[in-house]
């Protein structure tokens, strides 16, 4: 399976200021592009050349387990944004954060922590299990929940690819801004 860059449904100076012009160009056009074409040109010849992206980012390990996961969590990632999103996720999904979390602020301030926690380079994610409950999930790396038969609803990318044009060594700023450009009409869908 040949795999390509999804199509933004925003133009790449649409987030700023939270996520400005030149890192959308570079995040998007540069890196996420490069785990694409270095995943598609890791996987034929192997037992991954047919499978779906989730297969192989839960089978696989070493380079096409970093470069499928990069794309997987890219996918989800640039997806969940709109210059028109911000407020508060509605329905089933807010009532999932209310249970796990007491409410919609106190899920925030959680997941802005665990983000700013992780050492290095990775993720943090919002994942489902299969009863519907929520958890926070922090992952190094390529790390993406689904390894852990999760499903991921939410991501925020603290590799300093995603924000030292923005904000240099402010992670926690800018993890703090996105919730401004959150589309959550498209992580609800995810639930
Ligand atoms: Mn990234």
């Amino acid at each position: 399976m040949k795999f390509e860059l999804p199509k933004l449904p925003y133009d790449f100076g649409a987030l700023a200021p939270v996520i400005g012009k030149e890192t959308v160009e570079l995040h998007y056009g540069k890196h996420f592009q490069t785990y694409i074409t270095n995943l598609n040109n890791l996987i034929p010849g192997t037992k991954f050349e047919n499978a779906d992206l989730e297969t192989i980012v839960k089978e696989s390990d070493g380079a096409i387990f970093n470069n499928a996961g990069q794309t997987l969590n890219h996918n989800i990632y640039f997806l969940s944004f709109s210059p028109n999103g911000g407020g508060a996720p509605q329905g089933k999904l807010a009532e999932a954060i209310n249970a796990a979390y007491g409410n919609f602020e106190n899920f925030k301030k959680e997941f802005v922590a665990a983000g700013v926690s992780v050492f290095g380079s990775g993720w943090v994610w919002l994942a489902k299990d299969a009863a519907g409950k929520l958890q926070v999930s922090k992952e190094a790396n390529a790390g993406n929940p689904v390894t852990k038969g999760l499903v991921p609803l939410l991501g925020f990318d603290v590799w300093e690819h995603s924000y030292y044009l923005d904000y240099q060594n402010r992670r926690a700023d800018h993890l703090n801004a996105l919730w401004q450009i959150i589309d959550w009409k498209a992580v609800e869908a995810r639930y």
